[in-house]
């Protein structure tokens, strides 16, 4: 019997994952990459480690499309069809707090494995390829364009990311082939990125690390929450609880040119404990200048500001200075309110939101408007939080396309469904 063809747009993490796992079904696979070599991205990530997946999977760790739905595709490859299939292809992974490393923390080892796996499965690269058009021909081929050049083939699988760190080449122009054969996108923003902020004061604290809670407050309820390590710049605000909650704030900075986020350093301290650790603190360093007095609660560039917020010197004697003032410093610690007036563009995100509606693909990840094509990656509408959630997406998300364009069986639906010889195993479905 004739093998099928398929062609893959893009070589990153989807589409080499969609390409061996493809390839190992049976098919005979293209895959195309604008870029002189592929999986570029791949070796910037996790600061060059590569956080691969998360022990913790579950739809809640991702946004976009319906989290049933997400659920589903989690499901059907999660984290211990990651750890295997790399085992598998080579690479030992290790584990820390539940985020997944290689072994070696070198991303170029991820990268590897899978370039040596896509070889030894047939897989056919065509680097410095940019597909620039694609179109279902009238016998339900589809036609992929580089320039002037067609290539026909049975299936296809758009796996081109987003517009997250343009210079790795997602450069959004997937969403043109997307648009191509009349899918919607959801409009994108720049995530897990750092938030700009209005405030003058800023440079003065720049620099500044401190464990903190982070909210976002909407009419009276509280809209984000997170904790974590705050990083302060120049700017305004970076560090992972940024990170976690800048899709929801750039979403919001489309319909309201600013947020307020609310940052408290005291996680131990609430607002009726502030009358009494005023007093007691009052009773023992009295004596002292303000500047001294509030020496040791936070990092001294930020209680130095807070200070100077709340009309006092740091010279001046705190006996015989306003309570009010003094609590009002205190207040700050608590509660500090800046001012985030916009995000950091694609260039410094790690993910884009938005994307290809996930509504118009099926199960599969098949078209729904353009049957025989597939999409997987980053080019649909599903992003994840920090710790390895984006790439398991592109696992999962290339594993089904991959599949599904070969005509294979899901791990779960038939054995044997790995590449022969890969010693990868048959898994049963995973609860997320
Ligand atoms: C600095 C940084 C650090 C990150 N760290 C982590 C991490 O530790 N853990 C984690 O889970 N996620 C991390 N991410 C996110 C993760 O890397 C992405 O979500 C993931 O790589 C997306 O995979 P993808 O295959 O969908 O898209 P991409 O990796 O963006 O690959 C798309 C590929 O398609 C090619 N392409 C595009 N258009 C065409 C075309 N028309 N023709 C041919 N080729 C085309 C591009 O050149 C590119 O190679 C990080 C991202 C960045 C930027």
């Amino acid at each position: 019997m004739k093998k099928r063809s398929v062609g893959i747009i893009g070589g990153g993490a989807a589409g080499m994952m969609a390409a061996v796992t493809a390839a190992g079904q049976g098919a005979e696979v293209t895959l195309f990459e604008q870029n002189d070599r592929v999986g570029k991205k791949l070796l910037m990530t996790g600061n060059g480690r590569c956080n691969l997946g998360n022990r913790e999977l579950s739809a809640g760790m991702y946004c976009g499309a319906d989290p049933a739905w997400i659920g589903g595709r989690l499901k059907a490859f999660g984290t211990d069809d990651t750890i295997r299939f790399f085992r598998g292809i080579g690479l030992m992974i290790k584990e820390k707090n539940g985020y997944l490393y290689p072994v070696s923390e070198q991303a170029s080892a991820v990268l590897d494995v899978l370039r040596f796996a896509l070889k030894s499965a047939g897989v056919r690269v065509e680097t410095d390829c940019r597909i620039d058009q694609i179109q279902r021909q009238g016998d339900g081929r589809i036609g992929l364009y580089c320039g002037r050049t067609r290539h026909l083939f049975d299936r296809a699988v758009i796996a081109c990311g987003g517009r997250a760190a343009p210079k790795t080449g997602s450069d959004g122009n997937g969403f043109s082939l997307a648009r191509q054969l009349g899918h919607s996108v959801v409009p994108t923003v720049p995530a897990l990125v750092q938030l700009r902020c209005g405030e003058e004061f800023f440079r003065s604290v720049a620099g500044v690390r401190a464990q903190a809670r982070l909210t976002v407050r909407q009419g009276g309820a509280v809209l984000l929450d997170e904790q974590g390590e705050l990083q302060i710049t120049d700017y305004g605000i970076s560090g992972i609880p940024v990170f976690q909650m800048s899709r929801k704030v750039g979403y919001l900075l489309k319909t309201q040119p600013q947020v307020k986020v609310h940052i408290g350093f005291l996680p131990d301290l609430g607002r009726e404990d502030l009358e009494p650790f005023l007093e007691e603190r009052l009773a023992r360093m009295g004596d002292r200048t303000v500047e001294e007095f509030f020496t040791g609660l936070l990092h001294k560039k930020l209680m130095q500001l807070f200070v100077r917020t709340a009309g006092l010197k740091g010279n001046q004697p705190v006996a015989g200075t306003d309570r009010g003032a003094l609590r009002g410093v205190l207040e700050q610690c608590l509660d500090w309110e800046v001012t985030v007036t916009g995000t950091n563009g694609y260039d410094q995100a790690q993910v884009s939101a938005g994307g290809v509606s996930c509504g118009e693909v099926t199960e599969d990840l098949e078209s729904r408007l353009a049957p025989g094509v597939y999409f997987a990656g980053e080019i649909l509408d599903v992003d994840g939080r920090c710790g390895g959630y984006n790439l398991q997406w592109a696992w999962s998300s290339g594993y089904l396309a991959g599949t599904a364009a070969a005509g294979g069986k899901r791990a779960s639906q038939r054995r044997g469904a790995f590449p022969s010889g890969s010693g990868l195993r048959d898994t049963p479905e995973e609860s997320v």
